[in-house]
């Protein structure tokens, strides 16, 4: 047996591929959204019960962790996989296509959920590995403000488990099946939320000298604001801040009391994303007292930006390289789009990773979307090479 024998191939998981495929197929038919995830927690904690792990429920909601020991070192890889779905009418004209109106896999959960059961399946049937394995199957990834990560997090999850790094994979349109894509450092985005209501004074359009007009303020604000991204933030690093709408008034001939606009910023930098709320606040408020009006702010903070850290990304690199050939691992772009899996790696070091879903899988969120599911032998295997290279 050569040194790479000793660790988990995609051939080792053909043989169950029937199986893993049954699996991801059934939780597709069976979608449950953010908070509601019941029968798929026990379907997963069930299985992982089955197989010897020490299973945890109720984490966060209903998040399940999983744990297995094998030999005696004290070193622990944690990984973890979403499990909820969304309110989107599915229209695939798959046989095995949601049985619920309304509710969807079509983010890819489904998939994510099931190579790391098979994983799991794998690593208590063969235990090559020595120290600890935890499995986090989180809920309540589509949230977006107090999510399953927030509060697995809030519940004690790294101190009820400890692990030294976290590891997480989103599958990726667009990416050739079974590809691999990475990067370290920043991969996704920061999206925050921000609702502004400029108040004014509204009166009649024929005496504005007795109004103080928040149409005004409000457009002067959305030009003020377009500074900040091109005088305050670095011109190499990247930041977006869109005001998606203004609303104000209903008549030409009354000048109104206020105004509101809302607005979407993204950012791919802590620093940057900070940088950009402080001028927001600023800009907003001395616009607003430069025409008389006051203004209130409603920042709504969403996930922060995925930031991986360089260690654990090299080291998934060398193992997926291993796995599928360098040929198929690549270097992943900056993604506009933003992931709970942020908060785990804000407490622990690890990598959020991307596996291809096809070149002409249909895009995330989409009713069309589907899971590519040829790629379930090599996220599992890759999870499973994974710990045995992480716990060797
Ligand atoms: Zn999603
Ligand atoms: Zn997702």
């Amino acid at each position: 047996m050569t040194r790479d024998n000793a660790f988990a191939r995609i051939s080792d998981f053909e043989q169950n591929e029937a199986e893993l495929v049954a699996t991801r197929q059934y939780l597709h038919a069976n979608p449950e959204l953010s908070f509601e995830e019941v029968e798929t927690a026990r379907f997963v904690a069930d299985k992982l019960e089955g197989w010897g792990y020490e299973v945890t429920r109720n984490v966060g909601g209903h998040g399940v962790v999983a744990r297995l020991k094998v030999g005696t070192s004290n070193k622990s890889i944690g990984i973890r996989a979403d499990m909820d779905a969304l309110p989107i009418l599915e229209d695939t004209g798959l046989p095995y296509a949601s049985k619920i109106p309304g509710k969807m896999h079509a983010c890819g959960h489904d998939g994510h959920t099931t190579m790391l059961l098979g994983a799991a399946e794998y690593l208590a049937r063969t235990r090559r590995f020595d120290g600890t394995v935890t499995l986090i199957f989180q809920p309540a990834e589509e949230a977006g403000v107090g999510s399953g990560a927030q509060a697995m997090i809030a519940d004690g999850l790294f101190e009820r488990f400890p692990i030294d790094a976290i590891f997480g994979l989103h599958n990726h349109p667009g990416a050739p099946a079974g590809n691999w894509l990475m990067r370290s450092g920043p991969l996704m985005a920061a999206a925050d939320s921000v609702k502004i209501t400029i108040s004014g004074k509204g009166g009649h359009a024929s005496r504005p000298h007795l109004t103080i007009d928040p149409v005004v303020a409000a457009c002067n604000l959305v030009v003020s604001l377009q500074s900040i991204v091109s005088r305050n933030i670095d011109p190499t690093q990247t930041a977006v801040i869109t005001v998606g709408s203004i609303h104000s008034g209903e008549a030409s001939n009354v000048i109104p009391d206020t105004a509101t606009l809302s607005l979407s910023v993204r950012s791919f930098d802590p620093t940057i994303r900070s940088t950009l709320e402080k001028r927001i606040r600023s800009m907003t408020a001395a616009v607003a007292e430069g025409h008389g009006a006051t203004a209130k702010i409603d920042y709504t903070h969403g996930y922060p930006v995925v930031v991986n850290s360089e260690k654990e990304t090299e080291f998934a690199r060398s193992v997926a390289e291993e796995l599928v050939g360098p040929e198929k691992v690549g270097l992943c772009h900056l993604i506009p789009g933003s992931e709970d899996f942020s908060y785990f790696l804000e407490h622990k070091p690890g990598s959020f990773l991307r596996l291809g879903n096809g070149e002409s899988s249909q895009i995330l969120h989409s009713s069309k979307y589907n899971f590519a599911d040829e790629s379930l032998t090599v996220g599992a295997a890759m999870w499973a090479r994974l710990t045995e290279r992480f716990l060797a």
